[in-house]
């Protein structure tokens, strides 16, 4: 309980002027030293958060932590009176009492309040967005949507809770696809004019897309060819931005899913993986399949003393104390008696490869093993905790990145291998952020968010920055540049600049010139993004 009874008479208060009554039979104090008396029963019928239990007697005093002008509002709602009106209280002391509300639960000035901070939008955003983020009213931040498309998605991260987040990851990427779609569009150009330019550096960037007029603004035409040009770019533009759903309506798929997993869960979970069946000897009848079980080749000692089973149903003769001195996760006690086979989940072909790496001898070559059966093998591994080859696997799978880059990603994902999600890292740039998050736990995401965040930011100002000027802007020089920046409306541009920047012909050097330096600064701010694991410690934010 954030309230604490304190004596009486510890403090000189003043009474409040409106809540006075000598038949009240609870006091209150704010932070401020002013004594509000209250009735019990109005507390009981208005308010959820003042349990009437912890008020038992007269003459003790409840210290709240709000101050005086925040319950001169808040106890007005648990009376039977006229309201007092909002329009007329400042910004902070509506917050103080929205916050108040919320927390003792006086409901009638918990809606009243939502509705008129609602209405206040889009003034004071964020503190709004803060405040429906944490008491969960996703209208809110539904209705200033569009307007925080440019805030970072680290802070959006910070203020959202995971739900409201990844449906805001949704809605973000919806406008994302959208910019990138209309940058990329070739619409044509007229045949000496640098408009195209201007709205492309525009349209780079999602805060521009809440004015249109000033995107297309018709003070830039030169001739009707270009004034039809910027109608049919207008027209895509708006016609791609209809098909962005709003963010409520991505807040309750999100929800509607959840509810369904929620009931999945629910259901009787898999077999455990290691399944015990009584056998009398190695070569028993297998009871669902009645084929006949065969001996591994490689692993039939005779003075084995624990006989493993694949799910092929080939049965693998192993040393117990291989198991233990190699492996963390057979664990002997589960084998106590002899003449058990213990089934697996893994095939045989697995289980030839797994059981090697328990023996003291050179390890079977895992360059020639097919990337199917590597990744099975590397599960296998984690499984087991077969320490050797889990490491061996970790450096196999980072030299064959990025032939199987999203497998293995999803692999270092699941068993935490930061490096391995490093190496990937700016390959993985084209997906949308809702793939990654459905790959990556929860700190590998929050790191991913920053790590392309950097990324973002360089298409961000490589496209819209304006100080480097060009001189001429003859048509070609306007086509190529124009060219330019629609290659870089794909943030996966930013990996190869001699593509991006590779103009076949300009009609001076001065805009090669112009090039070169705008490569320059551009190439100079991809090498200042730290590493993907460099944001690892730095977070710990859901
Ligand atoms: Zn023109
Ligand atoms: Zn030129």
């Amino acid at each position: 309980m954030t309230t604490d009874i304190i004596s009486n008479t510890s403090h000189n208060s003043t009474a409040s002027e409106r809540f006075h009554a000598a038949d009240a039979d609870v006091n209150f104090r704010s932070i401020d030293g002013t004594l509000f008396s209250i009735h019990r029963k109005n507390l009981e019928t208005h308010a959820g958060g003042f349990p009437p239990s912890e008020f038992q007697t007269l003459d003790e005093v409840v210290q709240l932590t709000e101050d005086t002008s925040t319950l001169e509002l808040l106890f007005q709602y648990i009376y039977p009176q006229r309201l007092p009106d909002l329009e007329t209280v400042p910004f902070t002391e509506l917050a103080s009492l929205a916050e108040a509300a919320e927390k003792y639960e006086v409901f009638s000035a918990m809606y009243i309040c939502h509705t008129r901070l609602r209405s206040l939008l889009p003034d004071h955003m964020m503190d709004i967005v803060a405040y429906a983020s944490k008491h969960g009213y996703p209208d809110i931040i539904g209705d200033v949507a569009p307007l925080m498309l440019d805030k970072p998605m680290t802070e959006m991260m910070t203020i959202l809770p995971p739900d409201l987040f990844r449906a805001w990851i949704l809605y973000y990427e919806h406008w994302n696809r959208v910019r990138q779609h209309v940058i990329q569009t070739d619409v044509g150009q007229c045949g000496h004019s640098s408009i195209l330019v201007h709205v492309l550096r525009k349209l780079a960037d999602l805060k521009s897309y809440r004015n249109l007029d000033d995107v297309f603004s018709m003070e830039y035409v030169c001739c009707e060819s270009m004034k039809r040009i910027a109608r049919s770019m207008r027209e895509n533009v708006e016609k791609s931005m209809k098909t962005i759903p709003k963010y409520t309506e991505l807040v309750r798929e999100r929800f509607a899913r959840n509810e369904n997993k929620a009931s999945e869960d629910i259901k009787p979970k898999e077999e455990p993986t290691i399944v015990r069946r009584r056998n009398t000897g190695v070569t028993v009848n297998d009871e669902n399949s009645q084929t006949k079980d065969t001996k591994s080749d490689t692993f039939s000692a005779t003075d084995a003393d624990v006989m493993f089973r694949s799910v092929d149903g080939i049965i693998f003769a192993i040393h117990r104390k291989n198991l233990e001195t190699h492996t963390g996760g057979f664990p002997p006690s589960e084998f106590e008696t002899h003449g058990e086979v213990v089934q697996l989940t893994e095939d045989a072909s697995t289980l030839e490869l797994l059981f090697q790496f328990v023996y003291p001898k050179r390890p079977p070559d895992l360059d020639d093993v097919k990337f199917g059966a590597l990744l099975a093998l590397a599960e296998a591994a984690e499984k087991y905790e077969v320490y050797g080859l889990m490491y061996i696997c970790r450096k196999r799978f980072r030299n064959i990145l990025p032939d199987h880059g999203i497998e293995i990603v999803e692999y270092a994902g699941k068993h935490d291998y930061p490096e391995l999600v490093g190496v990937m890292a700016p390959l993985m740039l084209a997906k949308p952020l809702a793939e990654v998050l459905a790959i990556l736990p929860p700190h590998l995401f929050a790191a991913w968010v920053l790590y392309q965040e950097h990324w973002h930011n360089v298409r961000i100002s490589a496209t819209t920055d304006r100080t480097i000027s060009q001189s001429c802007w003859c048509s070609q020089c306007s086509r190529s540049t124009s060219i330019i920046l629609r290659r870089m409306g794909a943030v996966t541009s930013f990996r190869d600049l001699a593509t991006t920047f590779h103009i076949d012909t300009t009609c001076c050097g001065s805009t090669l010139a112009t090039y070169k330096k705008w490569r320059e600064a551009v190439d100079r701010e991809i090498k200042s993004i730290p590493e993907y694991t460099k944001f690892l410690d730095r977070n710990n934010l859901h």
